[in-house]
This record gives structure tokens, sequence and C-alpha cells, in this order.
């Protein structure tokens, strides 16, 4: 498919976009408390007024029943934009040096918050709208211009983003980019202050060697493994209810969600029987409906894994149609040589290893470093929490759940550094409605946001 059919910009565009970003900046227009208050809520309105047509898009692309879309990508971009809102005064002010009281009383030194510049924006697929919109509105609060370049394999998200980020937001400042690989070297070729990338270890290491030829600084949010922990103690209706959920969700294509699970052979049989039971409970619900593997590709792999695995595939799997779904699959009594373990999975395929939370954690620790370790316990038999939060690395741990972690607006996310660990013993009951099977009773449930501004604000609202 030649450029001029596929809707991807050419390279002249994509240079035109550039350059306007970079005169934009230089003018200083984007350094203005005002204008990126303005920006932020015409980001809102830009959710609020298209909640449908986003719904309907992720749809199109991946088959994703509209709940969860609701519950993941919306939820998560109008949370932010409102946080963003509450704390850009204070995150935009300057702050005094030295602890001093002379320091402090006299102000002779502070450190300025200055935007970078122009920025770039790359997404991945599994929350396509999420992953660029996350990063623009932590790039508008900064007083950034940004170029956003979403994954080409989402084409229906990929073309409303442009539509709508066109008509509601600063163009001069704000673009769209539509291409696959060729069109983002085109980009990485270009001067940027910073690269944000979202998507797998093997592009991220692209990304990288391009940046570093301009010495331009990157954030890259990679994929990984993330190993479940079930320990003796554990309550395993939650447990197998919460990491069958992490492999019904977007069908397991989350960064988060759990790649496998190391299960104390105490309880091994009885964790995969209820593991069984919901993961067939979430799939037979009343729609029957499951996210889609986003192309045929993707379901080949999977299925391919199913094949070559020395384990037994105790349920689940399934037949591709021409939607390409697979139900969520178990699978027991392997080791971690099995080659579904090579590599992240990215799928609703679920692998059982017998481990005691000692043995998983020396595992853990002979591997590269989770981006999330979820860890099922309740600690009447032994110190299970302490013993894996001392002795296993990860970009953050969720504790009696799975995901959520990420949720908490403020906390660290991302891989090993700094570690985000939240403790979810009751969360459970508050966050039923997130479960499949799907109806209008999930949706009806689920918290509102609510905006905490008038629809219509222009720049000068923002500076009175
Ligand atoms: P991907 O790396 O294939 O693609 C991501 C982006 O890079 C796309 O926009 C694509 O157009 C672009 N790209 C692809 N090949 C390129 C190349 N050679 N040069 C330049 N750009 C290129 O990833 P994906 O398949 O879209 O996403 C799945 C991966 O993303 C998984 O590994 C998942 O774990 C990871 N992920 C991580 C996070 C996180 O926050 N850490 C979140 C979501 C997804």
């Amino acid at each position: 498919m030649g450029i001029e059919d596929s809707g991807y910009d050419s390279v002249k565009e994509i240079r035109m976009f550039h350059s306007t970003l970079v005169s934009t900046f230089r003018t200083g227009k984007t350094k203005d408390i005002a204008w990126r208050k303005w920006q932020l809520k015409q980001l809102w309105w830009l959710v609020e007024e298209n909640e449908q047509a986003i719904v309907d898009a992720i749809k199109g692309d991946l088959n994703r029943p509209g709940f969860e879309t609701y519950l993941t990508d919306l939820a998560g971009i109008r949370k932010d934009i409102l946080y963003h809102l509450d704390n850009i005064d204070t995150w935009t002010a300057d702050e005094p040096v030295g602890d001093s009281f002379i320091a402090k009383r006299l102000g002779v030194a502070r450190i300025r918050k200055e935007p970078l510049g122009v920025v770039l924006i790359i997404g991945a697929w599994n929350f396509p709208v999420l992953l660029v919109l996350q990063p623009l509105i932590a790039a508008i609060t900064a007083g950034c211009c940004a170029i956003i370049k979403p994954s080409e394999l989402t084409v229906a998200c990929q073309n409303l983003l442009r539509d709508l980020v066109t008509r509601y937001l600063d163009p001069t400042a704000i673009r769209v980019v539509c291409g696959g690989v060729d069109e983002t070297t085109k980009l990485l070729e270009l001067p940027f202050n910073h690269i944000f990338f979202t998507g797998s270890a093997n592009v991220g290491r692209h990304i990288s060697t391009a940046a570093a030829k301009s010495l331009t600084p990157t954030t890259l949010e990679l994929g990984g493994q993330c190993p479940a922990i079930v320990g003796r103690s554990a309550n395993l209706e939650r447990a197998a209810k919460a990491i069958a959920y992490s492999k019904f969700l977007n069908a397991g294509q989350i960064c988060l969600a759990v790649n496998h699970v190391f299960v104390d052979a105490a309880v091994h049989d009885e964790f995969v029987k209820r593991l069984r039971h919901w993961s067939q409970q979430f799939l037979h619900g009343e729609q029957k409906i499951t996210t889609a593997i986003v192309n045929q590709q993707n379901w080949d792999r999977l299925s391919s894994l199913l094949q070559q695995t020395k384990g037994t595939v105790v349920c689940g799997g399934g037949q591709s149609d021409e939607l390409c779904r697979m139900e969520p699959a178990v699978v027991i009594g392997l080791d971690m040589d099995d080659p579904l373990l090579v590599e992240e999975i990215f799928g609703p395929i679920c692998p059982i290893l017998k481990s005691d939370v000692r043995e998983a954690c020396r595992t853990i620790k002979s591997k590269d470093y989770p981006l999330a370790l979820p860890l099922e316990y309740q600690d009447v038999i032994t110190d299970e929490k302490e013993t894996v939060l001392d002795n296993t690395n990860s970009g953050g741990v969720t504790i009696n759940d799975v995901i959520l972690h990420a949720g908490f607006p403020g906390a660290p996310f991302g891989g090993v550094g700094e570690v985000d660990m939240a403790t979810i013993m009751w969360f459970d009951r508050l966050l039923a409605f997130r479960y499949p099977p799907y109806s209008a009773a999930n949706k009806a449930k689920m918290p509102k946001t609510k905006a905490t501004f008038k629809r219509g604000e222009t720049i000068q609202d923002q500076r009175a």
C-alpha cells in the first residue's frame, strides 16, 4: 500500500508539522500556564464529547467490549487530566533551594521549571488511546509541544485521534502523525527534546539507538513477564478470580497482565480448579464477548505456543474466528524452560508452575526484572509478603489483586528503579463492578469522574 493510499502522513507533512511545532515553542506560547490549563480542559472535552466514538473505534480495532474501554482508556485519561489540573500550579511554581532559614526567607536561590521543548510520543496498540493521550497530558502540563504517533495496527483509533486532536487541541503545538515503521523512522531523524515510547523491548532498542545519535533523552515503557505468586496462605477464590480477570481483560494483552503463576504445591490443584472455574465463568456470560487478539500474526504466535508447550492445556485456547478471538487458556505441568515462558505471552494464556514462595523469588530474581508482581497471601502460615518484598525486584507490586497498583495517581509507574506497591485486601468488593460478564449494571456501578470546570472555557478564562 502506498503512502497516499494508507492515510499515512508523507515525509513532507511530517517535516512541516515538526517545524511548525519548533517555531511555536520558540514563541513561548506553550510556556503560558493559562495555555496549558486550556489545553488540558480541551482534552477533557475531546474525551467527554466523543466517548462513544472512542468506544466504537476500539471495538472496531480490537473487538473490545465497551465497558473495558470505559474502565481502562477512558477512566485513566479522565483521572489524569483532573489530577494534573489540580496540581499544575504547584508543579510549575519556582522552588526555593536550600534548607536554611536565610535561603528560604530571602529566596536567594530557586529552581525554575522550564519545558523541554518539542517531544515525540509513540504508542502501542493494546490501549491505543490511553497510551498516547496519557503522556500527552504530562507534555501539556510541562509546557511542551508534542507529536503523537499512535500504533498503525489500530487503524480506526489512529484515524479518530488525528481527527479529534486536530479539532480540539492547538494544531500549532500538538499534532498526530499517522504511519508505520517507515514514517516513525523518518520522525526519529528529526530533532526532539524528549521521546516517550511505549512498546516492545525490541523496538525500544531501535528508538534508543536513534535517540542516542542526537543525545535525545528517552522514556521507554516496555514489556516483559509479570509473574504472580500464590502462597500457601492465599485466599484461593479471590486469587483465582483476580488472575483469571487479568487474562480476560483486553484478552491478556496488557503489559501488567499476569504472565505466569507460581503456586505452592499444597494449594496447586485447588487453585487450578478455581482458575478454570473463573476463566469459564467470565467467558460464558450473557454476551460471550472477549477482546480479540490484535491480528492474525499474533493469534498464530499464541496458537503455536499452545502447540509447542510441554504442559497440559486444561481449558481454553479455542479456535480462531474471523475476529481472532481466543478463549483464556490454563496450562499446567510445565517448567521455566517451556517454550511458553521464553518471552512475554501478551495474550490469554496462563501457565501455572508449582513452586513455594522462596523458590519463586529465586526464579524471579534469576530473570529480567518484571514490570509488575502480583502476590496473593494472607500471612497466617509464614511471612510470605515480607519474603517476596525482600527477595525480588520489580516495577511494582500489587498485593492480593492484579494490575491495580498502576491506578493510583501520583504513584510511580514503570520498570525497576522506583517500585510502587499497593496492598489491596479490601478492594475486591469495592471494585466488583469490573468483573465480566458485562452488562449495563457494570457501567452503572462504576464511580463517575466529573469535570470540575465548565464547557467552553477559553484561554482568556484561564488567565482570569
Ligand atoms: P511495538 O514495539 O511493536 O510498537 C510500538 C510502536 O513502535 C508502534 O507505534 C509502532 O508503529 C512503532 N514501531 C514498530 N516498529 C518500529 C521500528 N522498527 N522503528 C520505529 N518504530 C517502530 O509494540 P506493540 O506490539 O504495539 O505493543 C506491545 C508491547 O508493548 C508489549 O511488549 C507490551 O508489554 C508493551 N507495552 C508496555 C507498556 C508499558 O507501560 N510498559 C504498556 C503497553 C504495552
